[in-house]
């Protein structure tokens, strides 16, 4: 009989796979689901995008690249990064398959066995998944308080870094919270960076995502320039989540060692896809408004639906997901919901808070009603 190692046993498989699973076998037995629970965009890769990896194609771009990845989407990603204050060259940017694997090699080259992580609550799902199989201990501080919001949460932050700390996670715009973390927020979290010298990973894969304010990348801030490391990737913002396209920037000596996990496990991104990326950040700002349009005015309808049944939500700033307040065990509330309205959420403890479930705004005004009507109906809401 095979032997497992501890680094995935310790592991969960994903809370959010039960629901799914439930979501399928009702679908199969022929039931009409609102799926409420996805993280990607509904909306299909903007044409252009398409064209350019198409093209690509055709013209034989099908072998290896350079591990880190093309150098002329590297110059345009570190051009990018540059307009939003970051300055990096392009050795210091990796291309990854997605954002998920720059997240994994960071973790993979920063933590290992015994090393301690803090999580800002409820904190995307893959976070503590990678922690621990890197052999980390998490920390977590929890946001449900302060309506998902850092800034008020600040001393608890305090309390929860120390100089046993090795690296903090911060995202936002926030999934599943939506939230958009202040200015005074990151600067809380570069004080307590540089006296407790820690490192931050800065998840920034909803920052074309925003609802009216723009988020400050918190490698911009005075002294966090050498102890960012700054992730972001093509899914959310280009609806590309097939195409596993992302990447992270940040100090050459991380770099270096996180390019060597690159190189041996995934060698790089696929070619064409790295071409198609070029085009997806030179060409696309209409694309993007547009879908951003479409979101603002989906979270809008939800949170006025919301509100003609008395439930109140922290309305979300960003990113395409918003926290719906529920009974304490949430994930018996998320179960009946799929089994008694159809309507699949994710359950508020799969992210470290219970009480909550994720409701994804990725889909047409017409389901989004349906699904809160059913919620109603079934005396969910
Ligand atoms: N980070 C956050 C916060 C996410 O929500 C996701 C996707 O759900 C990712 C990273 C990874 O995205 P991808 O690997 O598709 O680039």
């Amino acid at each position: 009989t095979m032997e497992f190692t501890d680094r995935v046993t310790r592991v969960e498989p994903s809370a959010t796979l039960a629901i799914s699973a439930l979501a399928t076998e009702l679908e199969n037995e022929g039931a009409d689901v609102v799926d409420l629970s996805v993280g990607e965009p509904d909306f299909p890769t903007p044409e252009n995008i398409v064209q350019a990896g198409k093209d690509a194609m055709d013209a034989g771009h099908t072998g290896y690249t350079t591990s880190a990845g093309i150098i002329d989407l590297r110059e345009a990603i570190a051009d990018k990064l540059a307009d939003a204050g970051l300055e990096h060259t392009t050795d210091e940017v990796i291309v990854t398959p997605g954002a998920k694997q720059a997240l994994y090699e960071i973790v993979q080259a920063l933590i290992e066995d015994g090393d301690e992580v803090v999580l800002l609550d409820p904190a995307w799902v893959s976070y503590e998944a990678m922690v621990k199989m890197a052999g980390g201990d998490l920390t977590r501080v929890d946001l449900s308080e302060s309506d998902f919001q850092l800034e008020p949460a600040l001393d608890d932050l305090e309390a929860a870094v120390s100089d046993d700390t090795e690296l903090l996670i911060v995202n936002s715009p926030s999934n599943p919270t939506g939230a958009v973390y202040s200015d005074a927020a990151l600067e809380g979290v570069r004080d307590l960076a540089v006296e407790h010298d820690v490192t931050v990973i800065s998840d920034e894969i909803y920052k074309e995502i925003t609802y009216g304010v723009e988020p400050t990348s918190l490698g911009t801030l005075e002294g966090m320039a050498d102890r960012t490391v700054t992730v972001n990737g093509f899914s959310k913002a280009y609806s590309m989540t097939g195409w596993r396209l992302g990447y992270f920037a940040g100090p050459e000596d991380l770099i270096d060692q996180a390019g060597k996990l690159h190189s041996h496990s995934v060698s790089s991104a696929v070619n064409f896809v790295q071409h198609a990326g070029i085009e997806a950040l030179e060409n696309t700002d209409t694309a993007v408004d547009r879908m951003v349009q479409a979101f603002r005015e989906r979270r809008d309808l939800v949170v006025d639906l919301l509100d003609d049944h008395d439930v109140d939500v922290a309305v979300p700033e960003g990113a395409f997901y918003m926290m719906l307040p529920v009974a304490d065990d949430d994930q018996s509330w998320c179960e009946g919901a799929i089994e008694d309205a159809h309507v699949a959420t994710v359950p508020g403890s799969a992210f470290g808070t219970p009480g909550y479930a994720r409701i994804s705004y990725a889909a047409s005004e017409e389901r989004l009603k349906e699904g809160i009507e059913r919620l109603a109906a079934e005396d969910y809401l």
